[in-house]
């Protein structure tokens, strides 16, 4: 005996009228069931594959906010496509993050939430993790410095499965609120104040990329170095209170193979810190050539009027970790406009280096092109067959 969410008919095992049908859809089938009798059927569905976009929090909160067609629009092709199977937009952890910097946050979660129909990115901690982990494994045996990018680094594998009715219904969140927005300006004013230094300095592109290496593999060791000082002191409550990126390097630590002496591991560690396996993973890549380029951009003059840079760059930190975590992953990704003139830059070349489409107000005509052809790509006969059968209410 079966909940039936949608009755199909007789049931061919026991025989009662108008009680058998499709209890729910699971990743690869449907499941139907008898309300009456145990009698059931596995009805397997076209494989999946597709396309994913990210949405970072300016795509968000402007729909939430405003009333913009240009986001209205969007939104309604993007349900439109996520409900027909062939988009994904899972949100992340940063999204949550930067959510709860919101006045308005749980309404503006949950709209977030509604959009992606639930689905969620690997947290991007753990997505820094895995890459620096594959990456030093990588460097111990001795092969070659690019990156080997897989999808499960950052996307759960069930992304390209069929929808349950759990994910299908949730609703559409239609909010209508006047959200004031309250993003603490964090430390994008700190940002703005070392303009001044770097319009000073006269060092070169490549010199500030290996200066951002150098700092971010730093921070790793000194985080670290911080947090065993305190376990040496028995200060237990580090294991619990740290910092998350402290674990970072005794993550590495775990995984040097025994042959290495103990007084050598932590100088592995640095070695590797400050090795071309480091700067290849991605979020390395991506955070630090994005924070040169931003100080070439400077150096050529632009961001001189403090109050405009403050109101341009503000929530930077974030923008820059969604990019940094999670482009590399998608196949498309909607950024504002700031930060669409920095990935374009030819020292950062998103695009091409991580065959990625950004999207942004400038070329917003050119996302709903892309919306459109995806519609048009995936909605082959086969696959029009298996929405109707999977999910018999929708509107096709
Ligand atoms: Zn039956």
């Amino acid at each position: 005996m079966a909940i039936v969410t949608y009755v199909l008919g007789d049931c061919p095992g026991c025989g009662t009228k108008d009680s058998f049908g499709n209890v729910d859809v699971y990743k690869t089938h449907i499941y139907r069931g008898c309300k009456r009798c145990r009698h059931h059927e596995r009805v397997p569905l076209p494989a999946l594959k597709k396309q994913v976009l990210y949405l970072d929090q300016f795509f968000f909160s402007s729909a939430f906010r405003s009333g913009d067609d240009r986001y209205l629009e969007a939104a309604d092709r993007i349900a439109r496509l996520t409900s027909l199977q062939l988009l994904a937009v899972p949100y992340s952890s940063i999204h949550e993050d930067e959510t709860n910097q919101w006045e308005k946050r749980d309404e503006l979660l949950k709209f977030i939430k509604a959009t992606a129909r639930g689905e969620e990115f690997e947290p991007a901690y753990e997505v820094e993790h895995t890459q620096l982990l594959k990456a030093f494994r990588a460097w111990l045996a001795g092969k070659p410095a690019p990156y080997q990018l897989e999808p499960s680094d950052a996307l759960n594998d069930d992304i390209h499965g069929w929808n349950s009715y759990l994910r299908i219904d949730v609703s559409k969140y239609f909010g209508n609120i006047d959200l004031v927005r309250d993003l603490k300006r964090q430390s994008n004013e700190g940002l703005i104040d070392l303009f001044d230094k770097w319009r000073e300095s006269n060092t070169s592109f490549g010199e500030d990329l290996k200066a951002e290496y150098t700092a971010m593999g730093r921070s790793y060791m000194d985080f670290y170095i911080q947090y065993a000082g305190r376990i040496a002191r028995g200060d237990y409550a580090a294991i619990h209170d740290a910092p998350i990126i402290s674990s970072i390097v005794e993550s590495m630590l775990r995984v040097i193979p025994p042959e290495i002496p103990a007084d050598q591991r932590l100088k592995r560690c640095l070695e590797f810190l400050l090795s071309d396996h480091f700067k290849e993973t991605p979020y390395q890549w991506v955070n630090a050539h994005m924070l040169a380029t931003l100080k070439m951009m400077v150096n050529e003059g632009a961001y001189k009027k403090r109050e405009k840079a403050l109101k341009r760059l503000r929530g930077f930190f974030f923008d820059l970790k969604h990019i940094a975590t999670y482009a590399p992953y998608v196949d498309a990704f909607v950024m504002d406009q700031p930060m669409a003139e920095l990935v374009t830059r030819p020292t950062v070349a998103l695009e091409s280096r991580y065959s990625v489409k950004t999207f942004n107000l400038n070329n917003w005509s050119e996302l709903l092109a892309w919306l459109e052809e995806i519609e048009a790509a995936g909605m082959t006969s086969e696959h029009r067959a298996a929405l109707a059968s999977a999910y018999p209410g929708l509107k096709i």
